[in-house]
């Protein structure tokens, strides 16, 4: 396998390129290594790169991971489907939650979170049966219904368009998240400022920055998959 700087080298390159095509500063940007393929050896070689924000989909691979790596500088982003009764073992575990689509996961974390999270909510824009996700037109309820949920900062919206090499199937669902998260950022609320873009995979994170994203969760093109992952 390349080394993960070596494969970091590429991708800041792709980053950079389209930055400038969209005329974006690179700054506005934070690079997610997604690592729930891979081993907690291989999580500190992305470490050990300079990258310090970490993505993983699972509570085990989560609390596995945390267990091994104590370090303070690193930002914990859980970005995959928590069932209700483990919110309690990770929320205060993680500094952000790119996956919450669901009323019940939100009284759960209120219930559970000894402190306010920044969440991102999942939108399923591409409205694929396979994805989760909130609809969109049911975005703006969601929001308002957690109003008076004080352990719930929405920072911004989250969403995975489809796998496929076909750009234009692409890049109208990074424009349709945009344009709600613009949405709910202009109502102004406290708990909603809505700002944030968490969207772009391997496959698709340079479209994702022209379309305005400001997190990208990158896995096996920076990372790889290791068959014994221990996830
Ligand atoms: C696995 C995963 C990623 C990373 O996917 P790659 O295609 O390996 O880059 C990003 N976001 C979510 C929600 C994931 O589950």
């Amino acid at each position: 396998m390349e080394t993960i700087q070596e494969r970091m080298k590429f991708i800041e390159e792709e980053i950079q390129a389209a930055c400038t095509r969209s005329g974006r500063n690179r700054h506005e940007l934070t690079v997610i290594a997604v690592t729930k393929q891979v081993s907690v050896e291989r999580t500190q070689e992305v470490i050990e790169a300079g990258i310090n924000n970490l993505g993983e989909n699972r509570p085990e691979g989560i609390l596995g991971k945390q267990e091994e790596i104590k370090l303070d500088t690193v930002n914990w982003h859980f970005i995959g489907n928590v069932q209700s009764r483990k919110v309690k073992d990770i929320i205060d575990k993680v500094d952000f939650l790119h996956s919450l689509d669901r009323i019940s996961i939100a009284k759960e974390i209120q219930k559970r979170a000894t402190s306010t999270i920044d969440c991102f909510l999942q939108v399923n824009v591409s409205a694929e049966e396979t994805k989760s996700g909130i609809q969109p037109e049911d975005v703006k309820g969601f929001v308002e219904e957690i109003a008076e949920f004080d352990k719930i900062r929405v920072i911004g919206l989250m969403t995975m368009a489809p796998f496929t090499q076909d750009e234009e199937l692409i890049r109208p669902v990074f424009r349709a998240l945009r344009v709600l998260r613009d949405q709910i950022a202009a109502l102004n609320l406290k708990h909603a400022p809505c700002t944030e873009l968490s969207m772009g995979m391997s496959n698709d994170y340079t479209i994702a920055i022209e379309e305005g994203a400001t997190h990208i969760r990158i896995g096996t093109a920076l990372v790889g998959m290791e068959s014994e992952g221990d996830g």
